[in-house]
């Protein structure tokens, strides 16, 4: 079963063009990595699918079970099951991470048609989920992401995808300078909650994250676009060889 999509998808920033003609297929079951130099457009294709308004998308399609994703606002791509690992970097002041989890959490079962879980309900399910992410109960009390460390944000947002089971999570590993702590904590996670039924795509220029995670497809983006596409070979052949190799190829510059 076909999950996403992306069909020749462009998309600008300031009038600026970054992504120029992406595609990508996801099947349920399927763990992908997008990998490539600084620049090529990674994080935005990620800010994209999550409708983050600096970014106008200028052609192409994004079907998400058999949905029209770019049609949606943001908080209804998370409620039809896209979750994004960026999604809740913020830290909020005063709202405790119980809380914060448990409006999310009940947001997407309304969205679902399903009731509210009471606070009590609530509790029992998110203690459940800490083991995931072997995380202390006492980070539920205090302030979202407030004074956490890399490692404990990384874990906090593992434990928000656990708790929402989504069915395509997108994590953007970028940006966040990702010690070899958060980079277990992140694998530990994705490799825990893949299942047959959800899809998982991260987006990294660490091959050493990989170490961690077994994708089933290695994509390499350099220039708005996904220039090669194959197995967990060839995050370790750009390892050994970098990218220039698979842009000379391709006949483009980054
Ligand atoms: P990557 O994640 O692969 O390193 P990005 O998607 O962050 O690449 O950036 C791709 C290009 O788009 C870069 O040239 C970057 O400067 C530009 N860009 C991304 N976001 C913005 C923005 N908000 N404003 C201006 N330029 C941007
Ligand atoms: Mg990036
Ligand atoms: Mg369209």
């Amino acid at each position: 079963e076909t999950i996403l999509t992306v069909w020749n998808l462009t998309a600008s920033v300031d009038e600026t063009p970054i992504l120029k003609g992406l595609n990508l297929e996801i099947k349920s079951g399927e763990i992908h990595a997008i990998m490539g130099p600084n620049g090529s457009g990674k994080s935005t294709f990620s800010k994209v699918l999550s409708g983050h308004p600096d970014y106008a998308v200028t052609g192409g399609d994004v079907i998400f079970q058999g949905q029209d994703l770019l049609e949606l606002e943001p908080e209804d791509r998370a409620r039809s099951g896209v979750f994004m690992a960026f999604q809740y970097p913020l830290e909020i002041p005063g709202v405790s991470n119980l809380d914060f989890l448990r409006v999310a959490y009940n947001s997407k079962r309304k969205h679902q048609g399903l009731d509210e879980l009471d606070a009590f309900d609530f509790d029992e399910l998110v203690r459940e989920k800490l083991d995931v992410v072997k995380m202390d109960a006492a980070f539920l009390n205090r302030s979202v992401n407030e004074g956490f460390s890399g490692g404990e944000k990384k874990r906090n947002e593992i434990l928000q995808m656990a708790l929402l089971e989504p069915k395509l999570a997108i994590l953007d590993e970028t940006d966040s300078g990702l010690d070899i702590d958060a980079l277990k904590i992140v694998a530990n996670g994705v490799n825990q909650l893949s299942t047959p039924d959800n899809s998982i795509l991260v987006i990294t220029h660490y091959q050493r994250l990989l170490n961690y995670i077994v994708p089933d497809y290695v994509h390499i983006m350099a220039n708005g676009r996904i220039l090669r596409t194959g197995t967990k070979e060839l995050a370790l052949e750009v390892e050994e060889r970098g990218y220039d190799w698979i842009l000379a190829e391709a006949g483009v510059g980054v």
